[in-house]
Protein backbone atom coordinates (compact mmCIF):
# COMPACT_ATOMS: atom_id res chain seq x y z
CA UNK A 1 0.00 0.00 0.00
CA UNK A 2 2.84 2.35 0.93
CA UNK A 3 4.47 1.64 -2.43
CA UNK A 4 1.19 2.40 -4.17
CA UNK A 5 0.96 5.69 -2.33
CA UNK A 6 4.52 6.49 -3.31
CA UNK A 7 3.77 5.73 -6.96
CA UNK A 8 0.63 7.86 -6.76
CA UNK A 9 2.65 10.62 -5.23
CA UNK A 10 5.32 10.48 -7.88
CA UNK A 11 2.66 10.61 -10.56
CA UNK A 12 1.07 13.58 -8.87
CA UNK A 13 4.39 15.33 -8.42
CA UNK A 14 5.15 14.94 -12.08
CA UNK A 15 2.07 17.04 -12.77
CA UNK A 16 2.22 18.70 -16.12
CA UNK A 17 0.13 21.33 -17.71
CA UNK A 18 -0.40 21.95 -21.33
CA UNK A 19 0.74 25.54 -20.76
CA UNK A 20 4.32 26.19 -19.73
CA UNK A 21 3.17 29.37 -17.98
CA UNK A 22 1.77 29.56 -14.44
CA UNK A 23 -1.89 28.55 -14.38
CA UNK A 24 -4.63 30.46 -12.58
CA UNK A 25 -8.31 29.60 -12.31
CA UNK A 26 -10.62 32.15 -10.66
CA UNK A 27 -14.04 30.85 -9.67
CA UNK A 28 -16.80 33.30 -8.73
CA UNK A 29 -19.98 32.08 -7.03
CA UNK A 30 -22.41 34.99 -7.33
CA UNK A 31 -23.69 36.20 -3.92
CA UNK A 32 -21.86 33.57 -1.87
CA UNK A 33 -21.77 35.44 1.45
CA UNK A 34 -18.60 35.21 3.55
CA UNK A 35 -20.32 33.24 6.30
CA UNK A 36 -22.21 30.68 4.21
CA UNK A 37 -19.54 28.27 5.43
CA UNK A 38 -21.33 28.39 8.78
CA UNK A 39 -24.22 26.44 7.23
CA UNK A 40 -21.91 23.38 7.19
CA UNK A 41 -23.40 22.55 3.79
CA UNK A 42 -20.15 23.02 1.86
CA UNK A 43 -17.69 20.47 3.30
CA UNK A 44 -15.57 20.25 0.15
CA UNK A 45 -15.18 24.02 -0.03
CA UNK A 46 -14.45 24.13 3.68
CA UNK A 47 -11.71 21.53 3.32
CA UNK A 48 -10.11 23.52 0.51
CA UNK A 49 -10.44 26.68 2.54
CA UNK A 50 -8.53 25.35 5.52
CA UNK A 51 -5.98 23.50 3.40
CA UNK A 52 -5.00 26.63 1.49
CA UNK A 53 -5.13 30.34 2.31
CA UNK A 54 -8.32 32.19 3.17
CA UNK A 55 -9.55 35.44 4.65
CA UNK A 56 -12.60 35.76 6.88
CA UNK A 57 -14.15 37.96 4.20
CA UNK A 58 -13.36 40.32 1.32
CA UNK A 59 -14.13 44.04 1.38
CA UNK A 60 -15.96 44.51 -1.90
CA UNK A 61 -16.57 47.70 -3.86
CA UNK A 62 -19.52 50.07 -3.78
CA UNK A 63 -22.24 49.47 -4.85
CA UNK A 64 -22.28 45.81 -3.80
CA UNK A 65 -23.74 44.75 -7.13
CA UNK A 66 -22.62 42.07 -9.56
CA UNK A 67 -21.25 43.95 -12.56
CA UNK A 68 -19.27 46.65 -10.70
CA UNK A 69 -17.69 44.04 -8.43
CA UNK A 70 -16.79 41.53 -11.12
CA UNK A 71 -15.14 44.27 -13.12
CA UNK A 72 -13.18 45.45 -10.07
CA UNK A 73 -12.01 41.87 -9.50
CA UNK A 74 -10.90 41.70 -13.14
CA UNK A 75 -9.22 45.12 -13.33
CA UNK A 76 -8.11 46.10 -9.81
CA UNK A 77 -9.96 49.38 -10.33
CA UNK A 78 -12.77 51.08 -8.43
CA UNK A 79 -16.07 51.59 -10.27
CA UNK A 80 -15.39 55.33 -10.61
CA UNK A 81 -12.26 54.35 -12.56
CA UNK A 82 -13.47 51.40 -14.65
CA UNK A 83 -16.84 53.01 -15.32
CA UNK A 84 -19.17 50.10 -14.55
CA UNK A 85 -20.97 51.97 -11.78
CA UNK A 86 -24.04 49.74 -11.56
CA UNK A 87 -25.81 46.85 -13.21
CA UNK A 88 -27.42 49.63 -15.24
CA UNK A 89 -26.78 53.38 -15.40
CA UNK A 90 -28.13 56.49 -17.10
CA UNK A 91 -25.88 57.95 -19.77
CA UNK A 92 -25.67 61.54 -18.61
CA UNK A 93 -25.54 62.95 -22.15
CA UNK A 94 -28.25 60.98 -23.94
CA UNK A 95 -30.24 60.27 -20.73
CA UNK A 96 -30.61 56.74 -22.03
CA UNK A 97 -30.50 53.78 -19.64
CA UNK A 98 -27.49 51.62 -20.47
CA UNK A 99 -27.75 47.91 -19.69
CA UNK A 100 -25.20 45.09 -19.84
CA UNK A 101 -23.45 45.40 -23.19
CA UNK A 102 -20.44 46.70 -25.06
CA UNK A 103 -21.24 50.35 -24.28
CA UNK A 104 -21.18 49.66 -20.54
CA UNK A 105 -17.74 48.03 -20.69
CA UNK A 106 -16.25 50.16 -23.46
CA UNK A 107 -15.41 52.97 -21.06
CA UNK A 108 -11.70 53.56 -21.55
CA UNK A 109 -8.83 51.86 -23.34
CA UNK A 110 -6.87 52.22 -20.11
CA UNK A 111 -9.13 49.63 -18.47
CA UNK A 112 -7.48 46.30 -19.17
CA UNK A 113 -9.04 43.21 -17.57
CA UNK A 114 -6.69 40.48 -16.45
CA UNK A 115 -7.68 38.16 -19.31
CA UNK A 116 -6.65 40.79 -21.90
CA UNK A 117 -3.45 41.64 -20.02
CA UNK A 118 -2.44 37.99 -19.77
CA UNK A 119 -2.74 37.41 -23.51
CA UNK A 120 -1.01 40.70 -24.29
CA UNK A 121 2.19 39.31 -22.80
CA UNK A 122 2.35 36.75 -25.61
CA UNK A 123 4.70 33.76 -25.61
CA UNK A 124 1.80 31.32 -25.77
CA UNK A 125 -0.31 32.77 -22.97
CA UNK A 126 -3.99 32.14 -23.60
CA UNK A 127 -6.93 33.42 -21.58
CA UNK A 128 -10.40 31.96 -21.19
CA UNK A 129 -13.60 33.36 -19.70
CA UNK A 130 -16.53 31.15 -18.76
CA UNK A 131 -19.60 33.43 -18.52
CA UNK A 132 -17.66 36.06 -16.55
CA UNK A 133 -19.67 39.33 -16.47
CA UNK A 134 -18.10 41.84 -18.84
CA UNK A 135 -15.94 39.31 -20.67
CA UNK A 136 -18.12 39.09 -23.76
CA UNK A 137 -16.62 42.17 -25.33
CA UNK A 138 -13.32 43.03 -26.98
CA UNK A 139 -10.91 45.18 -24.98
CA UNK A 140 -8.41 47.36 -26.81
CA UNK A 141 -10.19 46.05 -29.89
CA UNK A 142 -9.14 42.45 -29.35
CA UNK A 143 -10.83 39.25 -28.24
CA UNK A 144 -9.18 36.51 -26.22
CA UNK A 145 -8.69 32.88 -27.23
CA UNK A 146 -11.60 31.23 -25.36
CA UNK A 147 -14.91 32.74 -24.33
CA UNK A 148 -18.30 31.36 -23.37
CA UNK A 149 -21.14 33.90 -23.00
CA UNK A 150 -23.59 33.68 -20.11
CA UNK A 151 -26.02 30.85 -20.69
CA UNK A 152 -27.85 29.51 -17.65
CA UNK A 153 -28.86 26.38 -19.53
CA UNK A 154 -25.26 25.14 -19.60
CA UNK A 155 -24.89 22.83 -16.62
CA UNK A 156 -22.19 23.84 -14.14
CA UNK A 157 -20.44 20.50 -14.43
CA UNK A 158 -20.32 20.92 -18.21
CA UNK A 159 -18.79 24.34 -17.67
CA UNK A 160 -16.01 22.65 -15.71
CA UNK A 161 -15.50 20.12 -18.51
CA UNK A 162 -15.14 22.96 -21.03
CA UNK A 163 -12.78 24.81 -18.75
CA UNK A 164 -10.57 21.72 -18.50
CA UNK A 165 -10.61 21.33 -22.29
CA UNK A 166 -9.30 24.89 -22.60
CA UNK A 167 -6.52 24.23 -20.09
CA UNK A 168 -5.46 21.06 -21.87
CA UNK A 169 -5.84 22.16 -25.47
CA UNK A 170 -2.78 20.82 -27.24
CA UNK A 171 -2.29 23.85 -29.49
CA UNK A 172 -3.52 26.78 -27.44
CA UNK A 173 -3.62 25.79 -23.78
CA UNK A 174 -5.18 28.42 -21.53
CA UNK A 175 -3.14 29.53 -18.54
CA UNK A 176 -5.89 31.79 -17.14
CA UNK A 177 -9.56 30.89 -16.75
CA UNK A 178 -12.20 33.16 -15.21
CA UNK A 179 -15.18 30.96 -14.25
CA UNK A 180 -18.56 32.41 -13.21
CA UNK A 181 -21.53 30.66 -11.59
CA UNK A 182 -24.79 32.62 -11.18
CA UNK A 183 -25.84 31.00 -7.91
CA UNK A 184 -26.78 31.34 -5.11
CA UNK A 185 -27.68 34.80 -6.43
CA UNK A 186 -30.46 33.94 -8.86
CA UNK A 187 -32.59 31.78 -6.58
CA UNK A 188 -31.42 33.79 -3.57
CA UNK A 189 -33.23 36.87 -4.90
CA UNK A 190 -36.49 34.97 -5.18
CA UNK A 191 -36.36 32.95 -1.95
CA UNK A 192 -33.93 34.78 0.33
CA UNK A 193 -30.50 33.63 1.49
CA UNK A 194 -31.91 31.67 4.45
CA UNK A 195 -34.17 29.47 2.34
CA UNK A 196 -33.98 25.73 1.85
CA UNK A 197 -33.66 26.47 -1.86
CA UNK A 198 -30.43 28.39 -1.32
CA UNK A 199 -29.19 25.77 1.11
CA UNK A 200 -29.67 23.05 -1.48
CA UNK A 201 -27.87 25.18 -4.03
CA UNK A 202 -24.94 25.59 -1.67
CA UNK A 203 -24.65 21.80 -1.60
CA UNK A 204 -24.72 21.68 -5.37
CA UNK A 205 -22.05 24.37 -5.60
CA UNK A 206 -19.96 22.37 -3.17
CA UNK A 207 -20.20 19.40 -5.50
CA UNK A 208 -19.13 21.53 -8.46
CA UNK A 209 -16.09 22.65 -6.48
CA UNK A 210 -15.24 19.02 -5.76
CA UNK A 211 -15.79 18.14 -9.41
CA UNK A 212 -13.36 20.84 -10.50
CA UNK A 213 -10.72 19.48 -8.12
CA UNK A 214 -11.38 15.95 -9.34
CA UNK A 215 -10.98 16.96 -12.98
CA UNK A 216 -7.78 18.86 -12.27
CA UNK A 217 -6.46 15.76 -10.56
CA UNK A 218 -7.42 13.53 -13.50
CA UNK A 219 -5.45 15.80 -15.81
CA UNK A 220 -2.49 16.01 -13.45
CA UNK A 221 -3.06 19.70 -12.95
CA UNK A 222 -3.65 19.72 -9.19
CA UNK A 223 -0.09 20.65 -8.33
CA UNK A 224 0.25 23.05 -11.24
CA UNK A 225 -2.94 25.10 -11.11
CA UNK A 226 -3.55 27.92 -8.65
CA UNK A 227 -7.27 28.08 -7.93
CA UNK A 228 -8.93 31.08 -6.30
CA UNK A 229 -12.54 30.80 -5.12
CA UNK A 230 -14.40 33.99 -4.30
CA UNK A 231 -17.61 35.93 -4.66
CA UNK A 232 -18.75 39.42 -5.62
CA UNK A 233 -21.02 40.21 -2.66
CA UNK A 234 -23.24 38.73 0.03
CA UNK A 235 -27.02 38.98 0.39
CA UNK A 236 -29.62 39.64 3.10
CA UNK A 237 -33.28 38.83 3.46
CA UNK A 238 -36.00 41.49 3.10
CA UNK A 239 -39.76 41.00 3.53
CA UNK A 240 -42.61 43.08 1.98
CA UNK A 241 -43.37 45.20 5.07
CA UNK A 242 -39.90 46.66 4.56
CA UNK A 243 -40.46 47.70 0.95
CA UNK A 244 -40.49 51.50 0.51
CA UNK A 245 -42.31 53.19 -2.36
CA UNK A 246 -40.05 56.15 -3.07
CA UNK A 247 -41.50 57.14 -6.45
CA UNK A 248 -44.61 58.40 -4.67
CA UNK A 249 -42.47 61.33 -3.54
CA UNK A 250 -41.39 62.52 -6.98
CA UNK A 251 -43.38 63.46 -10.05
CA UNK A 252 -43.50 60.90 -12.84
CA UNK A 253 -41.78 62.07 -16.02
CA UNK A 254 -39.35 64.42 -14.30
CA UNK A 255 -36.42 62.03 -13.95
CA UNK A 256 -34.64 58.92 -15.25
CA UNK A 257 -33.97 55.99 -12.97
CA UNK A 258 -31.35 53.23 -13.12
CA UNK A 259 -29.81 50.64 -10.87
CA UNK A 260 -31.82 48.39 -8.61
CA UNK A 261 -32.84 48.10 -5.01
CA UNK A 262 -31.47 49.08 -2.53
CA UNK A 263 -29.30 51.55 -4.46
CA UNK A 264 -31.14 53.66 -7.02
CA UNK A 265 -29.59 56.23 -9.35
CA UNK A 266 -31.78 59.25 -10.11
CA UNK A 267 -31.08 61.67 -12.95
CA UNK A 268 -33.53 64.60 -12.79
CA UNK A 269 -34.67 66.18 -16.03
CA UNK A 270 -33.33 69.69 -16.63
CA UNK A 271 -34.95 72.17 -14.29
CA UNK A 272 -36.12 69.56 -11.78
CA UNK A 273 -32.81 69.01 -9.97
CA UNK A 274 -33.60 70.93 -6.79
CA UNK A 275 -37.24 69.93 -6.72
CA UNK A 276 -36.48 66.22 -6.87
CA UNK A 277 -33.60 66.33 -4.43
CA UNK A 278 -35.59 68.38 -1.88
CA UNK A 279 -38.65 66.12 -2.17
CA UNK A 280 -36.57 62.97 -1.68
CA UNK A 281 -34.58 64.50 1.16
CA UNK A 282 -37.74 65.50 2.98
CA UNK A 283 -39.23 62.04 2.43
CA UNK A 284 -36.10 60.34 3.72
CA UNK A 285 -36.40 62.27 6.97
CA UNK A 286 -40.10 61.47 7.30
CA UNK A 287 -39.69 57.80 6.39
CA UNK A 288 -36.41 57.33 8.21
CA UNK A 289 -35.31 54.20 6.35
CA UNK A 290 -33.51 55.45 3.29
CA UNK A 291 -30.92 58.10 2.55
CA UNK A 292 -30.50 60.52 -0.35
CA UNK A 293 -27.17 61.86 -1.59
CA UNK A 294 -26.21 64.52 -4.10
CA UNK A 295 -23.22 63.62 -6.23
CA UNK A 296 -20.98 66.08 -4.41
CA UNK A 297 -21.88 64.41 -1.13
CA UNK A 298 -20.99 60.84 -2.13
CA UNK A 299 -18.71 59.31 0.47
CA UNK A 300 -15.06 59.36 -0.50
CA UNK A 301 -14.53 55.76 0.55
CA UNK A 302 -17.13 54.65 -2.00
CA UNK A 303 -14.82 55.70 -4.87
CA UNK A 304 -17.97 56.35 -6.83
CA UNK A 305 -18.07 60.08 -7.47
CA UNK A 306 -15.33 60.79 -10.00
CA UNK A 307 -17.00 59.40 -13.07
CA UNK A 308 -19.23 61.07 -15.66
CA UNK A 309 -21.59 58.10 -15.43
CA UNK A 310 -22.16 58.64 -11.70
CA UNK A 311 -25.71 59.92 -11.21
CA UNK A 312 -26.59 63.37 -9.80
CA UNK A 313 -28.65 61.75 -7.02
CA UNK A 314 -28.34 58.40 -5.28
CA UNK A 315 -30.97 56.80 -3.06
CA UNK A 316 -29.79 54.13 -0.63
CA UNK A 317 -32.21 52.07 1.43
CA UNK A 318 -31.15 51.21 4.97
CA UNK A 319 -30.01 47.67 5.58
CA UNK A 320 -33.05 45.39 5.60
CA UNK A 321 -35.16 47.69 3.41
CA UNK A 322 -35.90 47.61 -0.32
CA UNK A 323 -37.33 50.01 -2.88
CA UNK A 324 -39.87 50.22 -5.70
CA UNK A 325 -38.34 47.75 -8.11
CA UNK A 326 -38.77 44.94 -5.61
CA UNK A 327 -42.40 45.97 -5.11
CA UNK A 328 -42.74 45.28 -8.85
CA UNK A 329 -40.56 42.17 -8.93
CA UNK A 330 -41.94 40.35 -5.85
CA UNK A 331 -45.27 39.31 -7.42
CA UNK A 332 -43.38 38.30 -10.57
CA UNK A 333 -41.19 35.98 -8.52
CA UNK A 334 -44.28 34.57 -6.79
CA UNK A 335 -45.92 33.87 -10.13
CA UNK A 336 -42.81 32.46 -11.76
CA UNK A 337 -41.91 30.17 -8.87
CA UNK A 338 -45.52 29.45 -7.97
CA UNK A 339 -45.61 30.56 -4.36
CA UNK A 340 -48.07 32.75 -2.46
CA UNK A 341 -46.75 36.21 -1.73
CA UNK A 342 -47.27 37.14 1.93
CA UNK A 343 -45.81 39.63 4.37
CA UNK A 344 -43.37 36.98 5.54
CA UNK A 345 -42.12 36.05 2.05
CA UNK A 346 -38.35 36.56 2.05
CA UNK A 347 -36.46 38.06 -0.87
CA UNK A 348 -32.71 38.35 -1.24
CA UNK A 349 -31.17 41.80 -1.60
CA UNK A 350 -27.64 43.12 -2.07
CA UNK A 351 -26.23 46.46 -3.18
CA UNK A 352 -26.03 48.18 0.20
CA UNK A 353 -23.02 50.13 1.39
CA UNK A 354 -19.88 48.01 1.24
CA UNK A 355 -19.34 48.51 4.96
CA UNK A 356 -22.45 46.40 5.66
CA UNK A 357 -20.98 43.13 6.96
CA UNK A 358 -23.52 40.86 5.25
CA UNK A 359 -22.58 42.33 1.88
CA UNK A 360 -19.11 40.84 2.18
CA UNK A 361 -18.05 37.94 -0.04
CA UNK A 362 -15.52 35.20 0.73
CA UNK A 363 -12.01 34.45 -0.48
CA UNK A 364 -9.95 31.29 -0.49
CA UNK A 365 -7.14 29.95 -2.67
CA UNK A 366 -4.90 26.98 -3.12
CA UNK A 367 -2.10 26.00 -5.45
CA UNK A 368 1.67 25.99 -5.85
CA UNK A 369 2.01 29.71 -5.14
CA UNK A 370 -0.42 29.71 -2.22
CA UNK A 371 0.45 29.14 1.42
CA UNK A 372 -0.94 26.07 3.14
CA UNK A 373 -3.23 26.23 6.18
CA UNK A 374 -3.02 29.98 6.30
CA UNK A 375 -5.40 32.81 7.19
CA UNK A 376 -4.79 36.35 6.00
CA UNK A 377 -6.24 39.68 7.08
CA UNK A 378 -9.33 40.62 5.03
CA UNK A 379 -8.38 42.71 2.02
CA UNK A 380 -10.12 44.53 -0.82
CA UNK A 381 -11.54 43.22 -4.04
CA UNK A 382 -9.33 45.71 -5.91
CA UNK A 383 -6.23 44.00 -4.45
CA UNK A 384 -7.02 40.78 -6.32
CA UNK A 385 -5.62 42.04 -9.62
CA UNK A 386 -2.19 42.26 -8.02
CA UNK A 387 -2.58 38.72 -6.74
CA UNK A 388 -3.50 37.54 -10.25
CA UNK A 389 -0.54 39.26 -11.92
CA UNK A 390 1.79 37.97 -9.24
CA UNK A 391 0.61 34.37 -9.67
CA UNK A 392 0.72 34.65 -13.47
CA UNK A 393 4.11 36.36 -13.28
CA UNK A 394 2.93 39.27 -15.39
CA UNK A 395 4.24 42.83 -15.20
CA UNK A 396 2.34 44.98 -12.71
CA UNK A 397 -0.13 47.47 -14.08
CA UNK A 398 -1.21 50.59 -12.25
CA UNK A 399 -4.37 49.88 -10.30
CA UNK A 400 -6.22 50.82 -7.11
CA UNK A 401 -5.11 47.76 -5.18
CA UNK A 402 -2.25 47.27 -2.78
CA UNK A 403 0.46 44.67 -3.27
CA UNK A 404 1.13 44.80 0.46
CA UNK A 405 -2.31 43.37 1.18
CA UNK A 406 -1.78 40.18 -0.79
CA UNK A 407 1.87 39.22 -0.30
CA UNK A 408 1.03 37.17 2.78
CA UNK A 409 -1.01 34.82 0.56
CA UNK A 410 2.01 33.78 -1.50
CA UNK A 411 4.56 31.16 -0.55
CA UNK A 412 7.46 33.29 -1.72
CA UNK A 413 6.20 36.41 -0.03
CA UNK A 414 5.18 37.90 -3.33
CA UNK A 415 8.64 38.70 -4.63
CA UNK A 416 7.82 39.43 -8.24
CA UNK A 417 9.49 36.76 -10.29
CA UNK A 418 10.99 35.49 -7.02
CA UNK A 419 12.06 31.91 -6.48
CA UNK A 420 9.37 29.82 -4.82
CA UNK A 421 10.15 28.30 -1.46
CA UNK A 422 9.39 24.86 -2.86
CA UNK A 423 12.31 25.13 -5.25
CA UNK A 424 14.89 25.59 -2.52
CA UNK A 425 13.58 23.00 -0.10
CA UNK A 426 15.98 20.06 0.18
CA UNK A 427 15.18 16.85 -1.68
CA UNK A 428 14.61 14.73 1.40
CA UNK A 429 12.23 17.21 2.95
CA UNK A 430 10.39 17.60 -0.34
CA UNK A 431 9.95 13.84 -0.64
CA UNK A 432 8.49 13.70 2.88
CA UNK A 433 6.05 16.48 2.04
CA UNK A 434 5.03 14.79 -1.20
CA UNK A 435 4.36 11.48 0.55
CA UNK A 436 2.22 13.27 3.10
CA UNK A 437 0.34 15.14 0.38
CA UNK A 438 -0.21 11.97 -1.60
CA UNK A 439 -1.70 10.19 1.40
CA UNK A 440 -3.99 13.14 2.04
CA UNK A 441 -4.81 13.33 -1.65
CA UNK A 442 -5.81 9.68 -1.78
CA UNK A 443 -8.16 10.09 1.18
CA UNK A 444 -9.46 13.30 -0.38
CA UNK A 445 -10.18 11.65 -3.75
CA UNK A 446 -12.12 8.88 -2.00
CA UNK A 447 -14.16 11.47 -0.12
CA UNK A 448 -14.77 13.60 -3.22
CA UNK A 449 -16.03 10.61 -5.17
CA UNK A 450 -18.54 9.92 -2.42
CA UNK A 451 -19.78 13.50 -2.42
CA UNK A 452 -20.12 13.77 -6.16
CA UNK A 453 -22.74 11.03 -6.12
CA UNK A 454 -25.19 13.50 -4.61
CA UNK A 455 -24.68 15.87 -7.52
CA UNK A 456 -27.01 14.03 -9.85
CA UNK A 457 -29.84 14.30 -7.33
CA UNK A 458 -29.30 18.03 -7.00
CA UNK A 459 -29.18 18.45 -10.74
CA UNK A 460 -32.68 16.98 -10.91
CA UNK A 461 -33.83 19.35 -8.18
CA UNK A 462 -32.43 22.37 -10.04
CA UNK A 463 -32.90 21.94 -13.75
CA UNK A 464 -31.99 25.02 -15.73
CA UNK A 465 -35.26 26.77 -14.97
CA UNK A 466 -34.40 30.04 -16.60
CA UNK A 467 -33.90 28.62 -20.04
CA UNK A 468 -37.51 28.90 -21.12
CA UNK A 469 -38.72 31.55 -18.78
CA UNK A 470 -37.57 34.73 -20.43
CA UNK A 471 -36.04 35.61 -17.06
CA UNK A 472 -32.33 35.10 -16.70
CA UNK A 473 -30.27 36.15 -13.75
CA UNK A 474 -31.84 38.66 -11.40
CA UNK A 475 -29.42 41.35 -12.44
CA UNK A 476 -30.71 41.03 -15.96
CA UNK A 477 -34.30 41.25 -14.69
CA UNK A 478 -33.70 44.32 -12.56
CA UNK A 479 -33.47 47.03 -15.15
CA UNK A 480 -36.54 45.91 -17.01
CA UNK A 481 -38.59 45.96 -13.83
CA UNK A 482 -37.31 49.36 -12.93
CA UNK A 483 -38.50 50.68 -16.25
CA UNK A 484 -41.90 49.07 -15.89
ZN1 LIG B 1 -23.67 39.19 -7.92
Amino acid sequence: MKIQILVLCLLASSAFSASHHPILIVVSYDAFRYNFFDTKLVPNMERLKFNGTYSDYLVNVFPTKTFPNHHSIATGLYPEVHGVIGNTYVDQKSLKVVKMGFEMYNYSNDVIPIWRWNEDQGDGRHSATMMWPGADFPYQGKNITYRQSFNASVDWFSRVDTLISWLTNSEKPANLVMFYIEEPDTHGHAFGPNSNTVHELLQKLDNVTAYLEKKLEEHKLTEKANVIHLSDHGMISVTPPYFINITQYIKNGTYEWAGATPCIQITPNAGYEDNIYNSLKEASVTNGHFKVYKKEDYLKRWHYKKNPRSPPILIMADEGYALDDLIVAAPKYAKFYNFTLTNTSEFGVHGYDNDVVDMHPFFMARGPRIKLHHRVTPFSTVDLYNLFTEILRLPARANNGSMGNIVDILVDGGGRYGVGVGVVVGGVLLALIIVGLAAGLTLYIIKVRQNIRTAAALNKRFPQTFQNSGIEAQHLLESEDVQA
